[in-house]
């Protein structure tokens, strides 16, 4: 998983001071790396009977649509306020750098029965958790995400709430 790593560019002081961005599109411009990064991502799960992929807006998007279909499973997505057109279920989400709110429509997963959660990054685990609990109870099979900074602890913040499988393809000490 080298090069992957290799790919992710670091932008100090983005979006705001203290932040360390991990940039992660060198890596899906790359059409070989996309590549490896979706196959890894995906061959985790391969086993494990998922039905449907859920996915955070936006840069959850990117890896999630390729993971759902490489599975054979449906999409559902987690959108931001006020971009789903019927009757939603809403989330408020606490950032490394703010707060947002995500909603998913109130039927996204009438038919679900194993639900994977995919993100692009785990940082203090607030994305996720609030994913988590926008999803029916026991249909949470696993968390993946590509990247993890493993010093937010938002592993710990996960297993707080669930039993459910967590991978990361690259983790950051
Ligand atoms: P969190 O809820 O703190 O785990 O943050 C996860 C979400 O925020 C992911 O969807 C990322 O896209 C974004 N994010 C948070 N921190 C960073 C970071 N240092 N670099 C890049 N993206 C980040």
């Amino acid at each position: 998983m080298k090069k992957i790593e290799c790919e992710i560019i670091e932008v100090q002081d983005y979006p705001i001071p203290g932040i360390v961005f991990k940039d992660l599109t060198p890596v899906w411009k790359d059409q070989d790396l996309f590549n490896i990064l979706i196959d890894k991502m995906t061959e985790i799960w391969v086993e494990c009977e998922i039905d449907t992929v859920a996915s955070i807006e936006s840069r959850g998007f990117v890896v999630g649509a390729p993971i759902a279909y490489k599975l054979n499973a449906g999409f559902v997505p987690l959108r931001k306020p006020n971009k789903l057109p019927r009757e939603v279920y809403s989330q408020a989400v606490s950032l490394e750098y703010g707060e947002t709110e995500i909603q998913v429509h109130k039927d996204a997963f009438q038919e679900s029965k194993k639900v994977l959660i995919i993100d692009d990054l785990l940082a203090t685990g607030g994305t996720a958790t609030a994913a988590f609990k926008l999803i029916p109870e026991n249909l949470v099979t696993g968390f993946g995400f590509m990247v993890e900074l493993s010093e937010l602890n938002g592993r710990k913040k996960i297993e707080e709430i669930s039993d459910a499988r967590i991978e990361s393809l690259v983790i950051y000490d």
